[in-house]
């Protein structure tokens, strides 16, 4: 058989690093299901086909399950059992059946509704066990399907080393699971750089290319493939000669982190003695090391809501939240540590806390607003941060806040579980701060009324960003509209750090464009003092300070106002930076 060709392609990179391994593909938005009708005389054979690829599913399922025994042992392969024993199950295969007799239509159509019914239903029943069936019955008629479009499906757990995920999406909970894999590498169609899966790739430092267009058609699994997370390049079957200028590329970025970090000692001063806390944004536990090892200025955005997502479908308990926020807590000192309240929805949901599906998630009951609309399911993690609160310097932030009645509704619930705490005889700490994020316009442009509210603001650039601008953060087709440069962002930037300032409280900024070194000399040109981004983005962020003066960079935020649009305030950066980066090899 002819080697297959060399084929480059270009997307966004979204973790750095080198990746160098074999592809896996995983289709998580599910295969394409059409409708068709099926005459009366061929539906006893679209009946039979539904049992074949029944029958070809269990198949394949039982032979993931073996494999899946000698890996990771009987436990975790029971899981499969469900899934073997539903595609027998004459409650849901028989409704299928019914179906397809019943509205004449094609195997795929019947399978897909039946699911769909069925899911809606488990779904909202209070009993946990029925809600977790309601998982394993999609994963089960996403099985099906493929049997009976004759896709064949793998395991993780059948593959050998080095597998880099090509994916057309991932959720947050994906990447969290299959990082923790032997996977090094992602290349995902979806995505863009503020997407929690991206930023959770980089959290488990994993390289990552997102926004790659069709590429799930280009490779079949275990193709050679690189992913150039700089550049955003991906190489599907590299020669022998682009194996080899990677994989010295790969050598000299690890030298190049290396040195980085021989500098975590040094303090994140400019050359004219402005002192800037540079502090870690923290997704998971595995991180909290990594607060010190990068010398940050202690966590100034602990994601809590990940500790649910890992947990679900069950809560953390309350000594479970304890346990963590006193670790950060332990860890970030002599600094802060800032635990923001859990920011379920959107691509972050909890499906079991909502009452009905919401068709537009990201607009929903989310953040802030869940927290106090479901304040019985909140109350353990507020009692947890006040309790933590006497291990050192905590802070509580609260994300997604649009008005002021939010922040007043919140100190009234945490009155109250303070309260209880005090008759319960619970040690707590009352005066631990409390913070808005500034990630909606609306509260950017209230920023000097919520000042006289808030202990601190934390800027939400990711969100702030997404809402301004109406683009998704998550979308590769309006990537290149996301815009943290945009004149409007820069001058509610501008708005909320006066107003911070102007209030005597303290401002900082946690979103991604903190982690970018010039877009972070350009907020310390703007007036922040405390940046938090992923703890493996201090050591490059603190030597572009060190090279510069705070009056240089209040002069270059100033000429960056003037401008019109975001490629000339972009042209403008560029034009005062040197590019510190060596190029990547060509291809
Ligand atoms: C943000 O919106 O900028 C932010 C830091 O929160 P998240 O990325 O979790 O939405
Ligand atoms: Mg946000």
């Amino acid at each position: 058989m002819p080697a297959a060709e060399m084929q480059v392609l270009q997307g966004m990179g979204v973790s750095s690093g080198i990746a160098i391994g074999r592809a896996v593909c995983i289709e998580t938005r599910g295969p394409d299901v059409f409708r068709f009708h099926v005459p009366d005389d061929q539906l006893e054979a679209e009946v039979e086909r539904v049992r074949e690829g029944a029958r070809h599913a269990q198949t394949e399922l039982k032979r993931v399950r073996a494999r899946a025994e000698e890996d990771l042992g009987n436990d975790l392969a029971a899981i499969f059992d469900a899934h073997v024993l539903l595609l027998s199950d004459r409650h849901f295969l028989g409704r299928v059946e019914e179906r397809i007799r019943t509205q004449h239509v094609n195997a795929e159509w019947a399978v897909h509704k039946t699911a769909e019914e069925l899911d809606d239903r488990f779904a909202h029943m209070d009993d946990t066990y029925m809600r977790e069936r309601s998982e394993d019955l999609t994963d089960v008629s996403r099985h099906l399907l493929r049997s009976l479009q004759g896709i064949d499906h793998h395991h993780l757990s059948e593959l050998p080393d080095d597998i880099v995920i090509v994916a057309d999406d991932l959720t947050p909970s994906d990447a969290i699971r299959l990082g923790r894999e032997r996977v090094i590498g992602f290349a995902i169609e979806s995505g863009g750089r503020t997407s929690h899966t991206t930023i959770i790739a980089r959290s488990l430092n994993i390289p990552a290319v997102a926004g790659l267009v069709g590429v799930m058609g280009l490779l079949c699994d275990e193709a050679p493939i690189i992913v150039d997370g700089e550049t955003g390049t991906v190489i599907l079957h590299p020669t022998p000669e682009a194996l080899q200028r990677y994989r010295a590329r790969k050598a000299e970025l690890e030298r190049r982190d290396r040195d980085l970090l021989a500098t975590r000692e040094l303090a994140a001063v400019t050359r004219d003695g402005v002192e800037i806390a540079l502090m870690a944004n923290i997704d998971l536990p595995e991180e909290v090391e990594e607060v010190a090892l990068f010398g940050a200025a202690g966590v100034g955005l602990y994601r809590s809501e990940f500790l649910y997502i890992e947990k679900s479908p069950h809560l953390p308990t309350e000594e479970e939240h304890v346990q963590i926020y006193r670790r950060l807590i332990e860890l970030a000192a002599p600094h802060p540590a800032i635990i923001r309240t859990y920011d379920l929805g959107g691509r972050k949901l909890a499906r079991e806390m909502m009452a009905t599906a919401e068709e537009n998630p990201v607009l929903g009951l989310r953040g802030i607003r869940l927290t106090l609309a479901r304040t019985e399911v909140f109350r353990s993690q507020i009692r947890a941060l006040y309790r933590a609160g006497v291990h050192g310097d905590l802070w509580i932030m609260l994300p997604m806040v649009s008005t002021v009645e939010e922040v007043r509704r919140f100190r009234a619930f945490a009155g109250e579980v303070m309260a209880d705490m005090e008759r319960e005889g619970i040690p707590f700490r009352r005066d631990v701060r409390l913070g808005v994020m500034i990630e909606v316009p609306a509260a950017a442009m209230i920023a000097d009324l919520l000042a006289r509210e808030a202990d601190f603001f934390s800027i939400g650039t990711n969100d702030l960003i997404q809402y301004s601008l109406a683009v998704d953060r998550n979308n590769e087709h309006v990537a290149s509209l996301y815009q943290p440069l945009h004149p409007a962002i820069l001058r509610m930037l501008r708005f909320v750090i006066d107003s911070a300032r102007a209030a005597g409280i303290e401002i900082g900024l946690c979103g991604e464009m903190a982690a970018d070194p010039r877009y972070a000399m350009l907020l310390v040109g703007l007036g922040l003092r405390r940046l938090s981004m992923s703890p493996r983005q201090v050591p490059e962020v603190k030597s572009w300070l060190r090279e510069t003066t705070a009056a240089d960079l209040a002069d270059l935020a100033a000429s960056c106002m003037s401008h019109s649009t975001a490629a000339e305030v972009q042209e403008h950066l560029d034009r005062h930076f040197a590019c510190a980066i060596s190029p990547a090899p060509a291809t």
